[in-house]
């Protein structure tokens, strides 16, 4: 899946994507599921090649996933030392129980912070419905919707 805000992109493995899928089908998402997205800035874009999935120590309802285990986190410092540093953390995803999801105010408080300690570059926000996807790129202080080109 590719998407774009501007003149940036966003490429997501297909792996990725059918392993979000397959946490936001109904009835499998009676609980919000979420990870992070792990891959490498190639200039202004970023390739997302591998996610992690909820972890013993999360939070999960149907309203909120909160991403508390320290798993996902140790992941990414992993990936970046067996990569030669060039895998990183790169974004966040999570599920809605809802058909076209879009953030709630705490998601989008929440990626605030986070952008804000990301220094290794911008960050990408996903959140995945039953049948559709919200994505963002967020610097600093704004996210910014990225648009699926396919
Ligand atoms: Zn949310």
């Amino acid at each position: 899946m590719i998407l774009r805000a501007g003149l940036r992109l966003v490429d997501i493995h297909d792996d990725v994507v059918r392993t979000i899928v397959r946490y936001s089908r109904p009835g499998e998402n009676d609980r919000e599921a979420g990870g992070i997205l792990i891959g490498s800035y190639r200039g202004v874009h970023i390739q997302i090649v591998e996610c992690t999935t909820p972890l013993f120590r999360d939070r999960r309802s149907r309203m909120l996933f909160d991403r508390r285990d320290e798993g996902h986190q140790r992941a990414a410092l992993e990936r970046w030392r067996s990569s030669g540093r060039t895998l990183t953390f790169v974004g966040e995803w999570h599920t809605h129980p809802e058909a076209r999801p879009s953030p709630s105010l705490i998601d989008r408080q929440t990626w605030k912070r986070v952008a804000r300690k990301n220094h290794a570059g911008s960050t990408f926000f996903l959140i995945r419905g039953y049948d559709s996807w919200w994505a963002g790129l967020g610097d600093r202080n704004r996210v910014v919707q990225m648009a699926e080109l396919w």
